[in-house]
């Protein structure tokens, strides 16, 4: 029951403020609302106003009340954060060391994040009027006519409309509406949400693993995590909505995240046309009102299903029943600014608060999730054949130490992509993209820079090239030394920090192969999921060249795409961050299934300076599972996670030694009184050393124990926030980095 108003109640506000602290307000004094924990408030801040939510609620003898002002006004009779939603996100601002208010409105969207009430949440549908009937004969021939003739046999809703777009040619059926109710001829009406029930569409029958994946999580009784191990195209996708379709069954709603890539319209009609239910979608490319209403949905509980990318996992489940992270290995699930959290991590805490089952699939995990599922922590599941009959592509090695390279690609490449467009196939090559900081190369022998005071077991630890190529730097212990003229180890000049970028590839390969379209696809020419398929569709089927990055590595469907060639692997395999392994892997198989999807075999092409590298290796003939044990074993001797936690400070300012200052104070701040456990590495310079005119210096923290490093923050930031070098810059702590 919420407590009775009292004009002497004290609101105890959280803010969207980076201050570590709730603010208090008195009721408001005319107002009719209760004002309840997660409700949304408006208050007098300074000389504004601003929008945050009620975290407590005190008697004002708790408080100094003569001191404290009235809130404006209480904006939600009903908590906009309920019950495990506001536990959950309490646990992140904790977690994230963040204060609470700014949690909360990064969970909130735009809208609802100023103000606005909670959304409607009609479905649209679109009806002939009366005159309209009269009409559609005397159209003409047009968008506008299609669209009529299909209203003449009923009205449709607009996601129904959404749906089959593409196939009724009425791509742009908005358009369309809109100029026959400029003639009155049409009409856009309010239906309930539950007025749509297509009947689901069977799928194919199970195969014995996926079966017993589904049998698996359809037993879970409450929270129970699961790692769906599987390659691409085992049918992960089918246990997923199995075991949806059972969540929807109970009356449940389920959750899915999806990476920033994986959220394609394809994919969207799948999940409707086999659940038979409407399908929410939630990402970042929808307009803010779109994002408003698919929240007050699953607020609501109306919505049954969402898919979403990273920021889904936000939404209020009042009757959650299921979870599922697909690609969970993916990056995209990190936020890398403002409130710096995991998606999936955040995910498997609301799953144990809600007390459902979590799927994790992917065909490439995480060696955090492998590490969980080896310890006992999550349930393995594996899928280890292809549903289909795809054949998995043949691999092999192009070594091109010493060998005459245009914009990076060897002749053997050259023509092999040749070979491959004159028997009609499609070819991507791929750029890895480099990492921040480049580490120095022989072209001839392979020789690269490693710091000579820390090594790790197999890999060593390169150093990185700075000072516009004139110094070597260490990550690991900041150790530097004047970068070498000639290789140490065969005397040749061949010294190279990093290879070609992909406009210079594509300018080499349209030059080579002037007959066929060469299109590149990276961030430069593609910044929106949409703008990718659009790109890849008029590409379509055609003999020809996509070169790209990382945005290549999945989505669309190539099936004509038979050969595969990889360029910038060493840059890899011999980088400062001790994650690049495993991105490389992921990446290799990644795009490696890309290549003969269909019934024509595929071939993938690594060049590299390092032939005989144990990654390469260990990941061509014993695939990703036998890389990553190889790989959690590296970790372990080297004392990186998943054996150990991490948090990063980061700072920058115009002059380098102000963000170093502040990072030394940081560091005797910690040191005080931390536990011997903890081991402080820095400042140093930040991989990306300079950006937009800052200097940016970094401060890692490493410990055995998530709880020594969360009470050694928690004891140093309140003298770090209130340190005078801290005003002089700016400054972020990220727990759990992905980019060292
Ligand atoms: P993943 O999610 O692991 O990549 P999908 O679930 O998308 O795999 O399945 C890949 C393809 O194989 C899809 O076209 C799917 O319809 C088909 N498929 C999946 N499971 C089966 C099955 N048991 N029998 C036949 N086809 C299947
Ligand atoms: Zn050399
Ligand atoms: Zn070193």
């Amino acid at each position: 029951m919420p407590p009775a108003p009292t004009s002497s109640c004290v609101l105890r506000v959280a803010l969207p403020l980076p201050l570590p602290r709730l603010f208090d307000y008195l009721a408001p004094e005319r107002d009719g609302v209760v004002p309840q924990v997660g409700a949304r408030v408006r208050v007098p801040f300074g000389p504004r106003e601003r929008i945050g939510v009620i975290a407590a609620l005190a008697s004002a003898a708790d408080a100094d009340v003569p001191e404290l002002k009235p809130a404006l006004e209480v904006l939600d009779a009903e908590p906009l954060f309920a019950g495990e939603l506001i536990d959950s996100l309490r646990w992140l601002a904790r977690y994230t060391h963040a204060a609470l208010g700014e949690v909360l409105a990064t969970a909130l969207p735009g809208p609802l994040r100023h103000g606005e009430p909670l959304s409607d949440t009609h479905d649209w549908a679109w009806q002939l009027t009366e005159a309209g009937h009269a009409a559609v004969d005397g159209l003409r021939a047009g968008k506008p006519r299609r669209l009529a003739e299909r209203l003449q046999r009923g009205r449709l809703d607009e996601t129904t409309l959404d749906d089959s777009a593409a196939d009724a040619a009425i791509d742009d059926w908005r358009g369309a509406a809109r100029s026959l109710a400029r003639r009155g001829l049409a009409e856009r009406i309010a239906v309930a949400a539950s007025s749509r029930a297509p009947v689901p569409a069977p799928g194919p029958t199970l195969h014995p693993q996926q079966q017993a994946a589904v049998d698996a999580v359809l037993a879970a009784d409450g929270f129970a995590p699961f790692l769906l191990d599987g390659v691409t195209g085992s049918g992960k996708t089918e246990v997923y909505l199995h075991a949806i379709a059972d969540c929807l069954a109970r009356g449940r709603q389920a959750l899915v995240l999806v990476p920033e890539i994986g959220l394609t319209p394809q994919l969207l009609a799948r999940f409707r046309a086999r659940l038979g239910v409407p399908v929410h979608a939630l990402h970042s490319g929808l307009p803010d009102g779109e994002r408003a209403r698919t929240w007050a949905a699953c607020h609501r509980g109306e919505a049954r299903v969402v898919v979403g990318t990273r920021s889904a996992v936000f939404l209020p489940l009042p009757d959650a029943g299921l979870i599922v992270i697909d690609e969970e290995h993916d990056g995209s699930f990190k936020q890398l600014d403002g409130i710096r959290y995991h998606a999936r991590d955040f995910a498997l805490v609301r799953a144990r608060a809600l007390d459902v089952p979590i799927v994790l699939g992917s065909a490439t995990p995480s060696l955090e999730s492998l590490r969980n599922a080896q310890t006992g922590r999550y349930a393995h599941l594996r899928l280890r054949q292809r549903a289909g009959n795809a054949q998995p592509p043949a691999v092999r090695v192009i070594d091109v130490r010493k060998r005459p390279l245009q914009a990076g690609l060897s002749p053997e490449l050259l023509d092999a992509i040749g070979r491959a467009l004159d028997a009609g196939g499609q070819v991507l090559v791929f750029k890895n993209r480099r990492g921040y900081a480049p580490v120095l190369m022989c072209h001839d022998c392979g020789w690269n820079a490693q710091c000579p005071r820390c090594s790790l077991p197999e890999q060593g630890t390169p150093m990185t090239v700075h000072a516009g190529g004139r110094r070597l730097q260490c990550h690991h212990c900041g150790a530097r030394r004047p970068a070498p003229n000639a290789c140490p180890d065969c005397g040749g000049l061949a010294l190279q920090s990093q290879g070609a970028g992909t406009e210079r590839i594509e300018e080499a390969l349209k030059a080579r192969f002037s007959e066929v379209p060469v299109l590149r696809i990276d961030r430069g020419t593609t910044n929106r999921r949409d703008a990718l398929e659009q790109h890849l569709a008029e590409f379509g089927n055609a003999r020809g060249i996509l070169v790209g990055t990382q945005m290549l590595a999945k989505g669309h469907d190539l099936p004509n795409l038979t050969l595969v060639a990889v360029v910038g692997i060493d840059e890899g395999l011999f980088s400062a961050d001790f994650r690049a392994p495993e991105k490389l892997a992921q990446l290799l198989i990644q795009v490696a299934g890309r290549a003969g999807r269909a019934d024509k075999p595929g071939l993938v092409l690594l060049q590299t300076h390092h032939p005989e590298h144990p990654l390469l290796a260990t990941l061509l003939t014993g695939g990703y599972g036998a890389f990553a044990e190889l790989e959690l074993e590296q970790r372990e001797a080297a004392g990186f996670p998943p054996f150990v936690h991490l948090a990063m400070l980061r700072a920058e300012a115009k002059q380098v030694e102000v963000a170093n200052d502040f990072l030394q104070a940081v560091r005797r701040c910690i040191e005080r009184d931390a536990d011997r456990h903890l081991e402080i590495s820095g400042p140093l310079p930040a991989p990306m050393p300079r950006r937009a005119g800052y200097q940016r210096v970094q401060l890692l923290l490493s410990a055995p124990e998530r709880r020594g490093l969360h009470a050694a923050l928690d004891a140093a930031l309140p003298a770090i926030h209130t340190l005078p070098e801290a005003r002089k810059v700016r400054w972020s702590l990220d727990v759990d980095p992905v980019d060292l």
